[in-house]
């Protein structure tokens, strides 16, 4: 493409496109950062011929890679076929009805019936209804509140921007929803204090990500989620896992609550579901749930999405968990997971500006300080910097600032060893001229 013709495709990206979670400011300055044209693997294209390692799997969902054509052979299939019909009214299609039952026979326990959406935040809002309607149904109807961990991301949705424990999505508007609540994310302690302090007959669920994205790929300590599922027991508490991120293979097991040896009440869901081919998501819900709808519920489920069950969506879902598992990819996830960290790990000898690295399957991050004995960080933070950096050398990866200045990874579940090591490569590459250019001349 001329860059006559890119240069006219920004200017009505400025005029014509308010984007999702970016800065205007930056979008009007500089124009979109890059206009994506192509996706091979790992690997994706812009209009300018620039090639980037896609370092996050884009938004922690292409978790197959980019450019599969069985995939997109599926959708055609699916769209000549029957594109879309309806799920409402007891309506159904075949893609829907596989892609559940698969589903639940990859879920543990007795998690087994699922309702659809198109997205994770239509997945949380969705989880936070059924909780509340389940308890009015079960007699309990002030069973309302909703409590969530601090740093926690559930999404933009009403009901899952109230949810979400970084304060700054919630802040985006002035009116708080009611009967939301938060706790310190790693203190169990605190949860019983405040179910305790609420009254544990208004309290219908807590919700949480096995381990936390978007909030710093924050993992909890070994015991948390049995002390969890503990609490929530005792009080009557449905537990919730968003297992957005960390479903369908990404942390080295099918899901993240895996590890830590408990069974939800609900778990949500979505990205890995399609590695982002199609918009879908949803919540699987236990038996012990649905057998309590199935004989309380009387006339119509009164929550419904025109896109739960989208024929097109499902059938490409189905398509992804089949590459998934033909590929062996949850293992591979396990396995370039622990070289990643190793590789975090010698970067971490070499620059004493990393502090903390961790990994969790293929979730990583890098935290950076100007001080390791006391965690000071460099003011202004440097991870922006850093990622900016990585940008122009080829890397796409993503900066957490709440609180920390950490730069998060989550590459394809598909990514070998030698690509893993041109990603660290380029790391390594930008971290030296940080040191360098950064920090070394005292800007910093
Ligand atoms: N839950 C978690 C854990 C997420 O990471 C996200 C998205 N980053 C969501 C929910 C919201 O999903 P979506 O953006 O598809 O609505």
């Amino acid at each position: 493409m001329t860059i006559q013709l890119v240069e006219q495709l920004k200017t009505l990206d400025q005029k014509h496109f308010l984007h999702p979670t970016s800065s205007i400011e930056e979008q009007q300055k500089y124009g979109p950062a890059a206009i994506f044209c192509e996706g091979k693997g790992i690997y994706l294209k812009d209009l300018e011929g620039n090639t980037y390692i896609d370092g996050m799997s884009s938004l922690w969902n292409v978790n197959v890679g980019h450019g599969r054509t069985e995939i997109a052979e599926v959708a055609k299939e699916q769209m000549e076929k029957l594109a879309f019909s309806s799920c409402f009214a007891t309506f159904s299609n075949e893609p829907a009805i596989k892609l559940a039952a698969k589903i639940a026979e990859l879920t543990p326990g007795d998690l087994n019936t699922v309702f659809f959406t198109s997205g994770g935040s239509e997945s949380n809002d969705t989880a936070i209804k059924l909780a509340r309607h389940y308890w009015i149904l079960k007699g309990q109807p002030n069973r309302q509140k909703i409590i969530s961990r601090s740093l926690s991301y559930h999404g933009l949705a009403y009901g899952s921007t109230n949810a979400t424990g970084i304060e700054g999505f919630r802040k985006f508007t002035n009116s708080p929803a009611p009967d939301f609540h938060y706790v310190d994310k790693d203190s169990p302690e605190e949860l019983r204090r405040l179910i305790e302090e609420l009254g544990p007959e208004k309290v219908a669920a807590f919700i949480s990500e096995p381990v936390q994205g978007a909030g710093g790929v924050n993992l909890p300590k070994p015991d948390y989620f049995q002390k969890v599922r503990e609490i929530c027991d005792e009080y009557g508490v449905l537990f919730i896992a968003d297992e957005v991120i960390t479903g369908f293979g990404r942390t080295g097991k099918n899901f993240g609550i895996e590890h830590f040896g408990v069974v939800p009440d609900m778990m949500t869901f979505a990205k890995g579901v399609s590695s982002g081919y199609a918009q879908l998501g949803g919540v699987i819900i236990s038996e012990k749930i649905h057998k309590d709808f199935c004989e309380l519920s009387k006339g119509i489920l009164m929550h419904g999405y025109t896109y739960s069950g989208h024929p097109t969506a499902c059938a490409v879902g189905l398509k992804n968990l089949e590459i998934i598992e033909r590929e062996g990819l949850v293992q591979n996830a396990k396995i370039m997971g622990e070289e990643m960290l190793k590789g975090f790990q010698a970067l971490q000898q070499k620059y004493d500006f990393i502090g903390d690295v961790r990994t969790f399957g293929l979730l990583g991050a890098i935290g950076l300080v100007k001080n390791r004995e006391t965690g000071e960080l460099f003011d202004p933070l440097l991870s922006p910097i850093a990622v900016q950096e990585m940008t122009k050398r080829g890397l796409i990866l993503r900066t957490v600032t709440y609180g920390q200045d950490t730069i998060v990874f989550s590459p394809p579940l598909i990514i070998t060893k030698n690509e893993l090591n041109e990603m660290l490569r380029i790391v390594d590459e930008t971290f030296a001229y940080l040191q360098k250019e950064i920090i070394g001349n005292g800007v910093k």
